[in-house]
């Protein structure tokens, strides 16, 4: 039989205050501030720690040294958004961060120290040492640490293998009738499928909050583990929210090159670090590319990477760390020089082979910094939100933050919709396409971009999506299936984005369009769907900062 969403009435059987889907840093610091106030709910669609928390390896940027100032983070923050990000979220980020990292440790993440300070290690685009960091494994840190709050805690339920297909929305309560002209559709939780079962169940809750993450999935090689589908952005999109400024997607210059680990970041600290690029035959290439050498920003140092290799018809180039004393290397980068021992290369002597690999979305739904969207019931916190705080990029280490004075600021909104919002009465709640998406995504819509280019990607993806939904209505609904949709979904999107903005600016590069054109230098791309199911995207006015 085919299990699919609940097309007529149904009466929710699971209900809620809150629901969180995702348990990474945003879902997990959210639902622990929330709990002293709601009983709260946590889905997360597998194991726990399989989320882009668990693999952060470099840290959280906050202002500790003395000689560092709120100014200076701001400044570099803004230096790499390329002009589009906001002012004022930048602002608040910067001055949230050290209250925010201090309750961290409170609740036990052991960062490292110099005495009784924080040790601040240093990444590409941040003038200042500034990265609060357990050694190279701060995800890992961070997500074991709130995991075990969350489970320790009373008020929170947390169930893994639950994996969101989409969100429940009031225009489709009551059987399916269409909301009240002139009144704005709601968010009342989601469908979702239990993965072992297959089975499909209504939760509803009378505030949602997506902390998905990322969608690094959407290209061949991504940074990102298997978790990383674009299932928030996806869901949302579908559900009549706005999404915006897609087209910005981070390629990490270094991910290690090698066919046992294909998706094994080499930290951002480690040319903090001092570590030097080098094409394949030992020649230094980044001094003449930007004045902070191989410490520019993370798009400058992937282009030149992905110049240089297609250039030169190589497969990768070098990371050399061979001039900075190994006692050094391996006290800072344990966890990775461990792996690299494991694979047979040893970081203290040997270069490490190292490609660029999509990394992180700067877009998302578009969301304040607490977390409210365009759909009232709905709130997105972390890395499938788009705040603002990136703009036209991400400076390293202020991802894991924005999440961190996200669930912050969230749980004020959540508190605030739980005080006036009840549910209403009736409740009514194939491989290789997934191989052909990804390469699509990754030939033509990857670090170097061009008109023709995207216009195929375009055409490509209209036909495979065309495929996959009538896969969607006409077989046994699978977790593969609920993915495979999703990243085709926010490729078609991340490429009408590209398509729409026609300059250069972040991480955006256009072949045709090679500099930045001051009229896009204020504007956001923002897309929403027309029709609450079915049609096509449509671009919301862009908005202007
Ligand atoms: C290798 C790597 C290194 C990084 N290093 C750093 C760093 O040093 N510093 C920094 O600031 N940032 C870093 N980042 C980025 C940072 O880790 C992420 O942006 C951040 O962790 C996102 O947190 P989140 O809570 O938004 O999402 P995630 O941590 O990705 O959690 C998302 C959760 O949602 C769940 N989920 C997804 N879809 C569904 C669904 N349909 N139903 C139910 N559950 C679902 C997932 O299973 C997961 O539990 C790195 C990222 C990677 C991949």
């Amino acid at each position: 039989m085919k299990r699919s969403i609940p097309r007529g009435p149904v009466h929710a059987s699971d209900e809620h205050d809150v629901l969180i889907l995702g348990s990474g840093i945003g879902g997990l610091m959210l639902a622990l501030r929330l709990a002293e106030h709601a009983r709260v709910l946590v889905l997360t669609k597998k194991r726990a720690d399989d989320s882009n928390t668990n693999w952060a390896q470099g840290g959280i940027a906050a202002v500790f040294d003395r000689s560092d100032s709120f100014t200076r983070h701001e400044a570099d923050t803004l230096t790499a958004g390329a002009g589009l990000c906001d002012r004022a979220v930048v602002r608040e980020v910067v001055r949230e961060a050290p209250e925010r990292v201090r309750e961290l440790a409170e609740l036990g993440v052991a960062f490292n120290h110099e005495g009784r300070a924080f040790e601040l290690g240093r990444e590409g685009g941040h003038s200042r040492r500034r990265i609060v960091h357990a050694s190279d494994f701060t995800g890992r840190a961070i997500e074991t640490t709130l995991l075990e709050r969350v489970r320790a805690h009373p008020n929170i339920q947390l169930e893994e293998d639950q994996l969101a297909v989409d969100l429940i929305l009031e225009s489709r309560l009551r059987g399916g009738s269409a909301k009240r002209k002139g009144s704005h559709d709601a968010c009342w939780g989601a469908y979702v499928m239990d993965r072992e079962t297959h089975r499909i169940r209504p939760v509803t809750a009378r505030a949602t909050v997506l902390a998905t993450g990322g969608c690094g999935k959407v290209y061949l090689y991504t940074t990102n583990p298997d978790v990383a589908t674009g299932d928030g952005l996806a869901m949302a999109f579908r559900a009549g929210a706005e999404v915006a400024s897609l087209e910005f997607v981070q390629f990490h210059p270094t991910c290690l090159y090698h066919a046992a680990a294909r998706t094994f970041l080499i930290s951002e600290a480690v040319r903090g670090e001092g570590a030097r690029l080098r094409t394949i035959d030992g020649t230094r290439f980044m001094p003449g590319v930007h004045p902070l050498a191989e410490l520019a920003p993370r798009d400058v140092v992937a282009r030149a990477i992905d110049r240089e290799m297609k250039r030169r018809g190589d497969p990768h180039v070098w990371l050399d760390l061979s001039h900075v004393p190994a006692a050094r290397v391996r006290k800072r980068f344990p966890n990775i020089a461990a792996r690299l021992l494991e694979l047979g290369i040893d970081m203290t002597r040997d270069p490490i082979p190292v490609v660029p690999a999509a990394h992180y979305m700067c877009g998302g739904i578009q969301a304040t910094l607490g977390g409210r969207t365009s759909l009232p019931g709905l709130f997105a916190i972390g890395e499938v939100a788009c705040t603002g705080l990136h703009g036209a990029n991400r400076l390293a280490s202020n991802s894991l933050l924005e999440a961190l004075v996200g669930a912050h600021l969230a749980a004020n909104e959540v508190r605030a919709r739980l005080a006036h919002a009840t549910l209403p009465r009736e409740a009514v709640v194939s491989d290789h396409n997934w191989d052909s998406v990804r390469r699509v995504m990754w030939d033509l819509v990857g670090i170097v971009r061009s008109d023709e280019r995207l216009a195929f990607a375009s055409r490509r993806l209209r036909l495979l999506s065309e495929e996959i939904e009538r896969d969607y209505e006409r077989l046994r609904l699978s977790p593969d299936l609920v993915e495979l949709r999703n990243i085709a979904l926010v490729g078609s999107l991340i490429v009408a984005s590209a398509m729409r903005r026609k300059e250069s600016r972040g991480l955006h590069f256009n072949l045709d369009h090679p500099r930045p054109v001051a009229a896009w230098g204020r504007r956001t791309v923002v897309q929403r769907r027309a029709r609450a199911r079915g049609g096509a995207l449509v671009f919301g006015s862009d908005r202007h900062l």
